[in-house]
């Protein structure tokens, strides 16, 4: 029976059950799964020499006789080696195998093979050492450029390879191409057939680049496709019509605003007024003032009678959202309630009973607000500040909760994300900037210092206190990563709590005995948390000691000192986070970076933070140095994932893409041409776990 790409691993010979359980690891059940399956890297293995002439700096073939019995010795437990020397017209080459003891009866003398390795010289002597090999006349893998592919326990290279071989060999006739044709010519861009092929079996290097830009453009264009519809889908929907003006609402606030925030709140009253569900994200860098434009968007609500959820990454940060709206807002009428984890029992109960009777304007929280059994009588908008996971799918998600037309939806981020990639992560929505501080900022002077300045440090410390000023030192720890929006893993195991505990504790009797210290950390009770927070904020507390827990969105303008412990275990983005918690008043501030790291990287990138207070130069600074794949830690975006695409390198074709994908979806909207069928296909398939939204 011929194979096709429906056909089961299982009927391939040498794929029994064992195997198959294995494959079905990767992900691979059947040949059109192994067309999909992309090799990581690839090994140039075209390169024929004589022995004389092999390279010595880089692996080649030879073609080789074998010229004796392969002999076996055991050198000691858990190591045997099996030699073997074999010839050709110029020389005579010594192979060396570490533990393969079965290539004692596969290799037979007499017998010609193309070995595939390093030859090396001793001498006069040539060597090679735990060399690939094939029969002579029977190379499957040798005089190829060899894919190399992700592999897991129990399946070799060599068996992926010739599975892979068969599915390009024997499948590919009729693979149907998602691309439209125009956007193929008009982007220059190779048939499915031509790629697939080329990407398992290069036949060179020009092929393989131009079968891998074939492969990114695709999944870029299948993944911005997603996003015009989601975006167009939004757009087409009937929202509330909520009028409010930004000038009546200045009058509640305590300063004027700046220009970004009122444009800012135009932006949000045109698209309140717009009869259309608002989708937009306002973006402004750490201190721009950001809540008070949330506020706006909440007042406006309440003043329509519908009701508005405000979501913060961390409780502390929806316990302070709920202090600062409280006080901005309750004065023109607007009743608030708080909904954290935390929030339990009675008290729970009374107020989600509140809220489905639509008692409450505004609920402040964390994704607590969208858990199940949470009923709003009519919610009219949705804020999520600081919600860097609150990705693609959750606001997709969110359009199916406002009942009768979906809630307008405002994203507020201090986007420590390239712009390129905030094209893709917010793809969906309309953006503001907010490009300007509000007056009398000084920028935060920045140190970073080894562990020689820590009393020196102490004493910054004192000094800033008896001017009356607060500090906050924060310790990395890893028990709280879970809560947190974090910028990549930490470099090294961060202090664990108790650690962290006993720091504080020594601070305060030892250090300073005379201050103020308090302590907070994610694992305290909400109310404790509470507590200490509010007595900083008062100014009851001289210094806090803290974990990352106060790493965004926590505003208390007398802080003008942000001390970072072990600086070196955090993103750069994260880091300036941190010091965002300072320089937001109109003292002069400062953000010392402590570290006892002698790596050159760490102190590349820390002194990258010295240099500039510039959110959007750190973020790149950051994608450079750590590269994209720990830019964003694991799947944190709520993107869908990317197999071929590199979210750094392809940023050129990226926006290529988009554009064809928005032109595309501009003329037809629902992918409904049968020459889109595919297409829509695929984008269902991309975002699997929101599929129903696509279909
Ligand atoms: P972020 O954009 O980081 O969320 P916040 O909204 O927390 O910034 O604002 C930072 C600080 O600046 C707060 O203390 C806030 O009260 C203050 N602030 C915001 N807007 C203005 C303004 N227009 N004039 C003066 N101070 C402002
Ligand atoms: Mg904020």
């Amino acid at each position: 029976m011929p194979l096709t790409r429906q056909t089961p691993l299982t009927e391939l010979p040498g794929v029994g059950p064992a195997r198959a359980k294995k494959l079905e690891k990767l992900g691979l059940g059947t040949m059109g799964d192994l067309l999909d399956y992309l090799p990581q890297r690839y090994e140039d293995r075209r390169e024929c020499c004589a022995l004389r002439d092999a390279p010595a700096d880089r692996p080649c073939c030879v073609s080789v006789l074998v010229a004796e019995t392969p002999r076996i010795s055991y050198v000691r437990r858990g190591l045997t080696l099996v030699k073997v020397k074999a010839v050709d017209g110029t020389a005579v080459v010594n192979i060396t195998f570490f533990n393969q003891d079965y290539i004692r009866e596969v290799l037979r003398a007499g017998e010609s093979y193309v070995f595939y390795g390093t030859v090396e010289r001793q001498g006069n002597l040539f060597a090679m050492t735990n060399p690939v090999f094939e029969r002579e006349g029977a190379a499957r893998f040798t005089g190829l450029i060899m894919p190399v592919y992700p592999l897991t326990a129990g399946i070799s290279n060599n068996l992926l390879a010739g599975l892979t071989r068969r599915a390009v060999d024997e499948c590919l006739d009729g693979l149907p191409e998602a691309l439209p044709a125009q956007v193929r010519k008009n982007h220059q861009l190779c048939q499915t057939q031509y790629a697939r092929k080329n990407i398992h079996y290069p036949a060179d290097f020009e092929a393989l680049s131009i079968a891998r830009r074939r492969l990114v453009f695709e999944e870029l264009f299948v993944l911005t496709c997603g996003l015009a519809q989601l975006k167009d889908r939004r757009s087409q929907g009937a929202g509330r019509v909520l009028p409010g003006e930004p000038e009546e609402f200045a009058a509640l606030l305590p300063f004027s605003p700046t220009g970004a925030q009122r444009r800012a709140m135009d932006d949000i009253a045109a698209d309140l007024q717009s009869g259309k569900a608002m989708n937009r994200l306002v973006q402004g860098d750490v201190g721009s003032g950001k809540t008070a434009v949330a506020a706006f968007g909440a007042w406006a609500a309440a003043k329509n009678g519908v009701q508005c959820a405000l979501m913060a990454p961390t409780e502390l940060l929806a316990e302070q959202h709920a202090r600062t709206m409280e006080a901005l807002l309750a004065p023109a009428g607007v009743r608030l309630a708080l909904l954290t984890g935390s929030v339990k029992g009675k008290e729970k109960k009374a107020l989600l009973a509140a809220l489905a009777a639509g008692e409450i304007d505004l609920v402040v929280g964390t994704h607590a607000l969208f858990s199940q059994g949470v009923e709003y009588r009519d919610l009219g908008l949705v804020i999520a500040d600081e919600q860097h996971r609150f990705g693609v799918a959750q606001r997709a998600a969110l359009a199916e909760k406002g009942g009768a037309a979906p809630p307008h939806v405002l994203v507020m981020s201090a986007t420590p994300i390239p712009r390129t990639l905030a094209l893709i992560i917010y793809g969906d929505l309309d953006v503001s900037v907010m490009d300007e501080l509000p007056p009398g900022r000084t920028p935060v002077s920045t140190f970073a210092v080894g562990e020689g300045k820590r009393q020196r440090m102490y004493g910054f410390v004192r000094k800033q206190v008896q001017a009356g000023r607060q500090v906050y030192i924060v310790c990395p720890s890893v028990e709280e990563s879970g809560d947190l929006p974090q910028w990549g893993e930490l470099s090294a195991a961060p202090m664990d709590l108790k650690a962290v505990t006993t720091y504080a504790r020594e601070l305060q009797e030892k250090v300073f005995p005379d201050l103020r210290v308090g302590f907070v950390h994610g694992k305290l009770k909400s109310k404790e948390k509470e507590a200490v927070m509010s007595a900083f904020a008062v100014g009851g507390l001289d210094v806090l000691v803290s974990t990352t827990v106060i790493e965004v969105g926590v505003d208390v303008p007398n802080a003008s000192l942000m001390i970072v412990e072990n600086a070196e275990r955090f993103g750069l983005s994260q880091l300036h986070q941190l010091r965002g918690r300072v320089g937001r008043g109109k003292h002069e501030s400062f953000c010392v970076l402590v570290t006892s790291s002698r790596s050159e990287t760490a102190r590349e990138r820390l002194k990258a933070l010295c240099a500039t207070n510039d959110g959007f130069q750190i973020a790149e600074e950051d994608l450079r140095l750590r590269g994209p794949g720990d830019f964003f830690g694991k799947r944190q975006h709520g993107l869908p994932q990317l197999k071929v695409a590199d979210f750094a390198a392809d940023m050129e074709l990226l926006k290529e893409a988009r554009e064809a994908a928005q032109e595309l979806v501009a003329a037809d909207p629902g992918l409904k041409r049968p020459a889109h069928r595919l297409l829509k296909k695929k984008v269902r398939e991309l975002f699997e776990e929101n599929g129903a939204l696509f279909s």
